[in-house]
């Protein structure tokens, strides 16, 4: 058994911005396919990866599926996968996915049954505002009228600006992700500027190495903060115990649906509140990730709502709630139109 792998261009439906980075109006993504199970891998540079790193890694990874004797057993072929690279995340996610997929699949049953999962208590996702202008943004903002939660990108020198334009508009809850663009005392001053305006919580207001001014911040604001760039794997969630309120997990960060699960359980035993996230990706990532969302308090999975030419289909929304699909595996299907 071999890894099949192709290359799909994601053309974004607006121009998306945050704080660190230049517009994107484009995303390369991967798909790959091991005896029958789909899986995908998003890689974005800031994690160390590009198309062809991930093309590099499954070259690494293929002789490892060629040779398992069985690919059910995803706990081993996972951990030789880990050893094979270090870093490599959205890679190994997505053979991760895959190999989950495919078993779920040969079981009959949709992938959240693997885990003993209520479909029922799937979240709500959050609908996520690039950075723009603030009348653009506030454009943005009566336009995702079917979603009952916004993410709102800041870190520029108009944030006050932007949040009072998108209040005019909405009276939703509203996350705030400042993608590490600002000092703690900034972040302090800002926070307490924006708490007038009903913000949910703040994710990632600083540097992803500063833990000590994600705790400064944190003692010195009332708004619940998140880390984000600030957390990959299970092994980095101890050292926020008492730092944040809560972590951000991605399947690209931390390498497919086993590490996320293990994360989950290593955050609650921290007493850490759990948002799954997403990168701009295609419905096969995040329909594996809307899998996990009734295990965790928040979910912010629009990635594939910002892509116009989404190759498939899987999660559907039904007033910005996930519904999780219930044929076997994954459960997304290739698009005809
Ligand atoms: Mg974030």
């Amino acid at each position: 058994m071999s890894i099949h792998h192709s290359i799909i261009e994601l053309e974004l439906t607006h121009p998306f911005k945050i704080s660190r980075r230049a517009t994107d109006f484009f995303r390369q993504a991967i798909t790959v396919e091991i005896d029958g199970g789909i899986g995908a891998a998003s890689p974005t540079r800031f994690y160390g990866e590009t198309i062809e790193t991930v093309q590099h890694a499954f070259d690494s990874f293929t002789p490892i599926i060629d040779q398992a004797e069985d690919l059910d057993a995803i706990q081993s072929i996972m951990s030789e996968v880990d050893e094979t690279l270090s870093g490599n995340y959205a890679a190994k996610s997505a053979i991760d996915l895959a190999l989950h997929d495919r078993l779920a699949k040969r079981l009959g049953i949709p992938l959240f049954k693997l885990w003993g999962v209520d479909p029922n208590q799937a979240l709500d996702t959050s609908f996520t505002i690039g950075l723009d202008e603030p009348e653009i943004m506030q454009q943005k903002v009566i336009q995702a009228s079917d979603f009952p939660i916004l993410k709102v990108k800041l870190g520029t020198d108009r944030d006050l600006e932007i949040i009072g334009a998108i209040r005019e508009v909405t009276d939703k809850p509203i996350y705030v992700d400042a993608n590490t663009a600002w000092s703690p005392k900034e972040a302090v001053s800002k926070i307490r500027q924006l708490e007038p305006f009903k913000i949910a919580l703040i994710e990632q207001p600083t540097k992803a190495e500063d833990l000590l001014g994600l705790k400064f911040i944190r003692e010195h604001s009332n708004l619940p903060i998140f880390a984000d760039e600030s957390v990959n794997r299970s092994n980095g969630i101890p050292r926020l115990a008492g730092v944040v309120d809560g972590i951000n997990i991605k399947l690209s960060k931390c390498g497919g649906l086993l590490e996320a699960i293990r994360m989950i359980h290593v955050a609650r035993s921290h007493n850490l509140q759990i948002m799954i996230g997403c990168m701009i990706e295609s419905s096969i990532s995040i329909t594996a990730a809307a899998h996990l969302t009734p295990l965790v308090d928040y979910a912010d999975l629009d990635g594939h709502l910002l892509v116009s030419n989404d190759p498939y289909n899987g999660v559907t929304l039904d007033q910005g709630k996930l519904v999780l699909p219930d044929q076997p595996g994954i459960g997304v299907m290739k698009r005809h139109d």
